[in-house]
């Protein structure tokens, strides 16, 4: 479900070097690993060894020091983007790097240059932070199932990515911004194809570039899965195992795309933890999904998202910029050298209103739960153990602080999700 949200920031996502392979649900404003649609848990698998449940007392500790670590992370992820992004901009990097690629010429190159340039750039500063976070942290938690190098050649892959289509909202976002009085509105409505064209071509083109993704092996599992699936209605959906132990032992599955590339995926490593019927549970909580066009109220909440927070951008942005543009070095919205500035308005504004769409997103989550038990006819003590694999597997608190839950949590506590499903099993 995380995936809808992220498209909400399709220019931050895109603009940004965030890694495009976590984007599908991280948090819009950083690029902490976060699995597609779980619960936020993680595993002490080793590779291809057995995991850890129920959770031993050195294991529980572990869940807690790492929940605390990933709660002050959110925090130091967005200050260290904020002030990579403003260094650019007062140091006059920004309106330098705009100058060199002015060796491009035509306006659409110099533009694509700039972009690049900054992307690199953006990169480079960022890279320690990221590797801490990305490798250095989750090999300590036992996450880790890549080396190093296969690690940095994932982030390359994403910049590259970054890179290529990173240019499609930018060149929109300068052109409406030197044209359009309303463009703000203008750019939000055009960016409604894009968004449907990202959502249709990543499972296909994308994120097969990162990862393996295969029909079921299981084809007992793939046949339950399909009933499952004719069951609630859903014609012509393909089902795919993904080798995501290839990266990291965390467990998900998620439900993405849409028209004919739309696919439920299954992370390997779900496969392998859960029995059966806690997998039919799994699935139909992400067929839940399809049934209640989560994808597309997510579409229409990231519009209403964006209208909002470019509304807002362009309300407040113009007097920062006549303020600093000697030290800027540009004096206008419409001069390409103000991305970072714009890019910082964005993810303060995401940051501040990341609680309403996470809100929204919980709500969804909650009525997957609901169908989910329904569809699949399992017990409350299956969808329960389920919940608390998922909790031991990928180390997710089971039971935040109510304050973090409400700002940070795109699915709801664990423990609250387990609480509804033995309720719902009872009536
Ligand atoms: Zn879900």
């Amino acid at each position: 479900m995380k995936a809808l949200f992220a498209a909400t920031l399709v220019f931050l996502i895109l603009c940004s070097s965030l890694s495009y392979a976590d984007s599908v649900n991280s948090q819009p404003s950083g690029s902490t690993p976060s699995a597609a649609d779980s619960v936020a848990l993680q595993s002490t698998t080793e590779k291809g060894g057995a995991t850890e449940y129920p959770l031993t007392p050195e294991r529980q500790l572990q869940l807690r020091s790492y929940a605390r670590f990933v709660n002050i992370w959110r925090f130091v992820q967005f200050f260290v983007s904020i002030g990579l992004l403003a260094l650019l901009l007062f140091t006059g990097l920004s309106a330098r790097f705009r100058d060199w690629a002015g060796v491009a010429r035509r306006k659409f190159w110099v533009t694509w240059l700039y972009l690049a340039i900054v992307m690199v750039v953006l990169y480079l500063l960022e890279l320690p932070f990221d590797y801490y976070r990305g490798f250095v942290v989750e090999s300590q938690y036992g996450f880790m199932n890549q080396t190093g190098g296969e690690w940095l050649l994932d982030t390359l892959k994403s910049l590259g990515l970054g890179i290529v289509f990173g240019i499609i909202p930018m060149w929109f976002f300068y052109y409406l911004i030197n044209r359009v009085k309303r463009w703000w509105l203008v750019f939000s409505i055009g960016a409604i194809p894009l968004m449907i064209f990202f959502i249709v071509v990543a499972p296909v083109f994308i994120m097969p570039m990162f990862n393996k993704f295969e029909p079921l092996k299981d084809k007992q599992l793939e046949s339950e899965i399909l009933m499952l699936a004719n069951k609630a209605g859903i014609s012509g959906s393909h089902v795919y195992e993904v080798d995501a132990s290839k990266q990291s032992s965390k467990i998900n599955a998620y439900v993405t795309g849409l028209f004919g590339t739309k696919r439920i995926v299954l992370y390997d490593t779900l496969i392998k933890g859960f029995t059966p019927d806690e997998i039919k549970f799994v699935m139909g909580h992400e067929m839940g999904h399809y049934v209640m066009h989560h994808i597309w109220w997510g579409l229409g909440m990231a519009i209403v998202f964006i209208v909002f927070m470019l509304w807002l951008t362009d309300r407040t942005i113009h007097p920062v910029i006549t303020r600093f543009r000697t030290r800027f070095k540009f004096d206008r919205l419409g001069d390409i050298a103000s991305l970072p500035l714009v890019l910082i308005f964005l993810s303060v504004f995401s940051f501040v209103f990341q609680p309403v769409s996470n809100g929204l997103s919980r709500y969804f989550e909650n009525q997957s739960d609901r169908y989910g038990m329904k569809i699949s006819g399992v017990s409350g003590e299956t969808a329960a153990t389920a919940f608390e694999k998922l909790s031991a597997y990928n180390l997710a608190d089971p039971d935040p602080n109510p304050l973090v839950e409400f700002w940070f949590y795109d699915h709801p506590a664990l423990k609250k999700r387990i609480e509804a499903v033995r309720v719902l099993a009872g009536q």
